[in-house]
């Protein structure tokens, strides 16, 4: 394969990209100064080195210390760590942070789960999730679960899992377990949602 085949074709997996905008990364790189592409490699080599996934959370975060497992979210004693909101993915939880809406902490599922999957729990970190709801149980510290996930198709059939798995789990415990007002209009990415509209999906949740 050649270089510019090659590297188009690792740009084609990055979500949202297709052929011909990977072709556009690659030709747009051959027009860029030796510096740009050094940073730009260098970046992308030290990315795993210097980030890591929460111990608590599952989001990704950057190591401040190399013994850090938990984020700044998950270690703050100012947040409020009794209602726990339930993203797909991190720029979800950057989007509801820039907002500054939620004053409580998070959990990244890490994707949607496809209509009809076998192992539905397996395809995201539903375990994961089940796990750190456990624990927080077990500190007393749980009273309110929001799943705050987009409403397509998809986002509204992991929402319908999840709930299978944690409502006998709430009812037990007295945790509220609420999903996002329809604040959001259906199709909509939690990710590309102003801070009006987020407000809105929080205050009427249900
Ligand atoms: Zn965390």
């Amino acid at each position: 394969m050649n270089p510019i085949t090659q590297l188009a074709s690792l740009f084609a997996e990055f979500p949202g990209i297709g052929p011909r905008q990977s072709k556009r990364f690659v030709y747009f790189l051959l027009t860029r100064n030796p510096q740009y592409l050094d940073e730009l490699s260098r970046a992308i080599a030290d990315l795993k080195k210097s980030s890591t996934l929460c111990a608590s959370c599952c989001r990704f975060f950057a190591k401040q210390t190399t013994t850090a497992a938990r984020c700044t979210i998950c270690e703050s004693p100012v947040r409020d760590h009794s209602t726990l909101l339930v993203v797909e993915k991190d720029v979800d939880l950057e989007n509801i942070e820039r907002s500054g809406l939620f004053s409580g902490t998070y959990f990244v599922l890490g994707g949607r789960i496809p209509i009809l999957e076998k192992k539905p729990l397996e395809r995201v970190r539903g375990n994961e999730l089940l796990d750190h709801i456990q624990k927080k149980i077990e500190r007393q510290e749980l009273r309110e679960i929001v799943l705050a996930l987009s409403l397509t198709r998809e986002g509204e059939y992991t929402m319908e899992i999840l709930t299978n798995m944690l409502q006998p789990l709430c009812k037990e415990r007295r945790i509220k377990l609420s999903t996002l007002g329809r604040g959001l209009s259906t199709g909509i990415e939690l990710e590309y949602s102003d801070s009006e509209t987020l407000k809105n999906a929080l205050n009427r949740r249900v």
